[in-house]
């Protein structure tokens, strides 16, 4: 038996499948791996989420970044891999995808929002800092290559960044949470892209095992 036939036979015989997904998923889709040679983290300094809060000029710079390479994230569309997870969760037979990744394409090749885990937020739209309403980008994309204009919460006026977690920003709570209790309720645990190197997310492997 070679390897994707054990693999299938696992799948086959798990009752509670649980996904975890990293950059290497989406390659194939034309999103390089950010942490790679040449990719995003090598080219610019990382903004840290306090620099964010406090500068106007910091917060100009990130959304400068975001818009500069957008097109990427926007011509992206799923590939094999995200569509063979889908079709489990449509099977009922993976009960969570939890990822790495901010692409969006787990929904897009149309898991629901409910079955994906993103630990690290999603890059293709925004929300609020404050109230946590949620702000599409082509408005505030029109408005900051138009007239330069800092997106502001139009619920609370609170400051509007892109939902992903920034570096030096904290983990969100209800996802590792819900990753967490995902992971100990499965029977099989796929990891797919990931180096595993990135703590906490690394743990969850360990965690499924135990
Ligand atoms: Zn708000």
């Amino acid at each position: 038996m070679d390897q994707a036939e054990q693999l299938q036979q696992m799948i086959d015989s798990a009752k509670r499948i649980v996904a975890f997904t990293g950059a290497g998923i989406s390659t194939e889709s034309g999103i390089p791996d950010f942490r790679s040679p040449g990719g995003i983290w090598t080219r610019y300094k990382p903004i840290y989420f306090d620099d964010f809060m406090s500068s106007d000029e910091m917060r100009r710079e990130a959304w400068r970044r975001k818009f500069a390479t957008d097109e990427t994230m926007l011509k992206a569309e799923p590939n094999a891999g995200h569509r063979a997870l889908a079709k489990l969760v449509e099977q009922g037979r993976m009960s969570a995808i939890i990822t790495q990744n901010v692409d969006g394409l787990h929904q897009r090749s149309g898991v629901p929002d409910s079955k994906v885990i993103e630990l690290h937020g999603n890059s293709t739209y925004a929300t609020c800092l404050d109230c946590g309403h949620r702000h599409e980008l082509d408005p505030i994309r029109r408005a900051f290559l138009g007239s330069g204009k800092l997106p502001l919460c139009v619920k609370c006026e609170g400051i509007v960044k892109t939902a992903t977690i920034s570096f030096g920003q904290a983990m969100p709570e209800i996802q590792m949470a819900r990753a967490q209790d995902e992971t100990m309720a499965c029977d099989l645990f796929i990891v797919l892209g990931s180096s595993l190197v990135v703590y906490p997310a690394a743990g969850f492997p360990r965690i499924a095992k135990r």
